[in-house]
């Protein structure tokens, strides 16, 4: 008997080859109907023999495309329509979009095979992708996702290209980047003090392949924004790309050519291996194996990833140095560069050359920077490969907006009681940052229609917060602040949707605005999500001479902590040697002005770190506990 369904799949189904897979399987069950791109997931009417529906819905769970991530399937029985056949629909527009919409995947399998096949009409194409992989997220102008929402509305389709992109059996069904040399976007390379001026995507990767051979610094255009190029190799090219930055000593990202270089940097266990070979590809941190001078100095890990770009794999082919540094272009703290006419102002003192994509970047993704701990994988810096995923399912109705804190900012959407979390920001005292955190939210309000007046914006408790002023420029939206700390144990209680679980809960941290004004950061909580978080311990307070400029200096730091010890010794001499600098906060702790009061567990370690002789400034935030965790790592147990 013929009974017939609807049935909504939520999750990051949209972009990921997911309407050709369901029509496929229907297909294959000779079930009628259609599917379309709804604005809260993938809509399906089904009509059908019974049996062939229960066998369609198990594989619909079971094998769906490698890219999608179904967070729940709705199916309600309706009365049949009396469709003949299966058909893909054009998508639906509504009041609010909520779909997913996919991160920026690594180039696939099969298309990898396409781009060294010189009898494939792509071979060599630089902007080879597929349903399976791509950008997504980083050329996304609108949703609902169709390519005239995104930064390939520029280039219209080929006969080729048109003909897989209508073709339900085609991997490159509404693959909305889909491109060829015939009809798509290619590369240049350009460089003043070189002379160099190249039109044609081949000559432009050969010639950077070589320049980077001979020590060159090339920026690169990637996915969500430039990468400054050296070989890591290279001792000299390296320190002059660190002098061009500003980057004294925070340690260099690299690009290994395959799997086989990756592990003969750093010691890769199987789960880090899988993590640098998915889909994400984002930056691995693990023990270094190699020693590459000037590239991670004073850590006893090397960040690597692979290569995630058609680009990247033409370079490589094209003889660049095996090991390549890959850094975000940007002067230090800067955001990364994403615009050409920007990258070309701001890049063209800092690299030799500039190889340029033509395809526009709709917004700025750096990559992402994960490890796999004892718990599991931990991601460090949220980007390409993550952003814009939903990191959790929160029980409201009402958008809400989070603005998070100053240092290493990220916002987060709620809609629809999805959580989605923006890639990483940055530091917002820096003023280019500050922008990028202001127009990352706007994008995201904007992509996901949300009105102010029916947002409820959250933001840190710290009255001097960049983050904290812009919730003000919200009036029309009601506001909340929420202590640092608090906020910090809400969030793991929200991944794990925790509700009611009474917890206590521990947050070690640098710095935060603590409820009696002072600098909060190592707090011991108890109580729960709807019950609120009372403070019930905290680490020993201690001085801190200069506030905020202590963080800067362990030795400043040292100073308050140990201030607190009767029969100190002269600290200044060996074995200590501490410079004039302790003095000096010692006097101003003697004063009793610009004193602070902290429980930081941040500065408690920068006074380990200076007794255990980290006697200098610090050059980027969390430099000296990473130095401490390098001596432990190096000590005989
Ligand atoms: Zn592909
Ligand atoms: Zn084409």
């Amino acid at each position: 008997m013929t009974s017939a369904c609807t049935i909504r799949v939520r999750g990051v189904v949209q972009g990921v080859g997911f309407r050709p897979f369901v029509y496929r399987l229907a297909r294959a069950n000779t079930l009628a109907g259609w599917v379309l791109n709804g604005d809260e997931g993938v809509e399906i009417h089904l009509e059908g023999e019974g049996d062939r529906m229960a066998a369609f819905l198990h594989e619909l769970r079971a094998d769906a495309p490698a890219a999608a991530t179904i967070t729940a399937i709705e199916v309600d029985p309706v009365e049949p329509d009396g469709h003949d056949g299966f058909v893909i629909r054009s998508s639906r527009e509504r009041a609010r979009p909520t779909a997913a919409i996919s991160p920026d995947l690594a180039l696939c399998a099969r298309c990898l095979e396409e781009l060294f096949d010189p009898a494939d009409p792509r071979h060599r194409y630089p902007y080879l992708n597929c349903t399976d992989c791509g950008p997504r997220f980083s050329i996304v102008r609108g949703l609902p996702y169709d390519r005239a929402a995104t930064t390939m509305a520029a280039w219209p389709m080929d006969a080729r290209c048109a003909a897989e992109y209508h073709d339900p059996l085609s991997r490159r069904f509404h693959a909305q980047p889909v491109a060829c040399p015939e009809c798509g976007p290619g590369y240049t390379l350009s460089g003043a003090s070189l002379d160099i001026d190249i039109r044609t995507s081949d000559a432009a990767i050969e010639r950077a392949a070589a320049l980077l051979r001979e020590g060159g610094i090339v920026a690169v255009k990637g996915i969500g924004g430039y990468h400054l190029a050296c070989d890591a190799r290279d001792p000299a090219a390296v320190l002059r790309l660190r002098g061009r930055k500003y980057r004294k000593e925070k340690p260099f990202a690299l690009m290994a050519r395959d799997l086989a270089t990756a592990h003969a940097l750093v010691v890769l266990a199987p789960e880090a291996e899988s993590l640098l070979r998915s889909a994400a590809a984002p930056i691995v941190l693990a023990a270094a194996r190699a020693t590459l001078p000037h590239v991670a100095p004073d850590a006893g890990e090397l960040g690597v990833m692979l290569p995630y770009t058609p680009l990247h794999h033409l370079l490589f082919a094209a003889g660049a140095p095996d090991v390549l540094v890959m850094t975000s272009a940007n002067r230090s703290s800067e955001p990364i560069a994403c615009d050409d006419a920007d990258a070309r102002d701001r890049l063209g003192g800092l690299a030799d050359a500039l190889l340029v994509g033509e395809r526009p970047i709709a917004r700025r993704v750096e990559d992402s920077v994960v490890r796999h701990g004892s718990l599991g994988p931990v991601i460090l810096r949220r980007g390409r490969g993550y952003a814009p995923g939903a990191v959790a399912a929160l029980p409201v109705s009402r958008p809400v907006l989070a603005l998070g804190a100053d240092l290493k900012n990220t916002v987060t959407l709620v809609v629809d009681g999805q959580a989605f979390t923006s890639q990483h920001i940055g530091d917002l005292d820096h003023f280019d940052a500050a922008r990028a955190f202001e127009e990352t939210t706007r994008d995201f309000l904007a992509m996901y229609a949300v009105r102010e007046d029916e947002l409820l914006v959250v933001h840190d408790a710290h009255p001097q917060y960049r983050s904290t002023a812009f919730a003000d420029t919200f009036g029309r939206s009601e506001r909340m602040a929420v202590q640092h700390h608090r906020a910090h144990i809400a969030s793991v209680l929200a991944e794990r949707g925790a509700w009611d679980d009474r917890v206590l809960g521990i947050s070690l941290d640098g710095t935060g605005w603590g409820d009696n004004g002072s600098i909060w950061g190592g707090e011991f909580f108890v109580g729960g999500i709807r019950t609120g978080l009372e403070r019930v311990g905290h680490l020993r307070t201690a001085a801190l001479a200069g506030g905020d400029a202590a963080a800067r200096h362990p030795v400043q730091a040292a100073a308050g902590f140990l201030d607190q010890l009767d029969d100190l010794p002269d600290l200044t001499r060996e074995p200590f040697g501490f410079p004039p600098l302790f003095d000096q906060a010692r006097r101003v702790l003697g004063r009793r002005t610009r004193v602070f009061s902290t429980t930081s567990a941040g500065r408690l370690f920068d006074a380990a770190a200076a007794l255990l002789g980290f006697l200098r400034p610090i050059s980027f935030e969390g430099q000296a506990a990473m130095w401490v965790e390098h001596q432990a790592c190096g000590a005989p147990v």
